[in-house]
């Protein structure tokens, strides 16, 4: 189902190295009007409705329990309607895949100290600074440059936001209805009915047995079962198999509420 585990086009490449230069304007100032924007990526993007697959609409194939007494012989219904649950686009928007995402960082982050240290520089907290820049350091600098750079927030390491937990980071859920089979309803409804007959005017199996001791007084009664099968569209998927996720409405995530959505894990001692 996850094909793109090492295709995200995102890369917090560009945020670690802004935040690296940010940590390093503390040994060489900058010049006037230079910034580093360290900026994540934006993780949003699109989900491709697992109802239709993309194809904005649904092929509905009512199943046969029997329920047309055979009438639909040879064939099954088949009604195509408008995907309910990308409501006909074909997909919705969301979150990258957060699984996804937290494997990109740890990839980006790799790449990040690699190339860092294959220059020969020096890690300062998650920073790294040039090996002759190091020597001159004090203390106080480098806890300058340690909280210029900052640290990944514990909860969601630096990708500001986390997995919804009601659906796994999925968006959806399958249909909560529970006689939902496939997108439709199947529900088997048994009725008993009873009838009395007196012993007399029973059909011939009765009469015969019972002739001649209760063929006035004898009234029995004959207990049938009838089991109706009826086939319905799932009212609440519609007919999708899937609804959307109630907590994040499809979009897979949330903001971080440890960091706010920032990644990054606040200095001690408050805001
Ligand atoms: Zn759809
Ligand atoms: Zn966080
Ligand atoms: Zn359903
Ligand atoms: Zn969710």
């Amino acid at each position: 189902m996850n094909t793109s585990v090492f295709l995200l086009a995102l890369s917090f490449l560009p945020f670690f190295e802004a935040r690296n230069q940010a940590a390093n304007f503390i040994i060489a100032p900058p010049a006037e009007g230079v910034e580093a924007k360290a900026e994540k990526p934006d993780m949003t993007g699109y989900t491709i409705c697992p109802a239709c697959v993309g194809k904005r609409e649904l092929l509905l194939e009512e199943p046969d329990f029997g329920q047309h007494d055979g009438r639909l012989l040879g064939g099954s219904k088949k009604k195509r309607k408008k995907c309910p649950l990308c409501k006909g686009e074909g997909r919705f928007a969301s979150f990258m895949d957060p699984a996804d995402i937290t494997l990109q960082i740890a990839r980006d982050h790799e790449t990040f100290v690699a190339e860092h240290r294959g220059k020969g520089e020096l890690s300062v907290g998650e920073a790294f600074v040039p090996h002759d820049a190091y020597e001159s350091l004090d203390r106080n600098k480098k806890k300058m440059i340690e909280e210029a750079f900052g640290k990944a927030c514990t909860k969601c390491n630096w990708s500001g936001i986390e997995a919804c937990k009601k659906c796994s980071g999925r968006g959806v859920l399958p249909c909560p209805e529970n006689d939902c089979k496939n997108g439709f309803l199947v529900t088997k409804t048994t009725t008993e009915k009873t009838r009395r007959r007196s012993g007399g005017m029973s059909g011939n199996n009765g009469y015969n047995r019972n002739s001649g001791f209760r063929s006035s007084s004898g009234s029995r009664t004959k207990t049938i079962k009838e089991t109706k099968t009826t086939v319905l569209v799932c009212p609440t998927c519609e007919g999708a198999k899937f609804v959307l996720c109630p907590e994040c409405n499809g979009r897979k995530a949330h903001p971080c509420k440890k960091c706010n959505g920032l990644g990054i894990k606040k200095k001690g001692g408050g805001f």
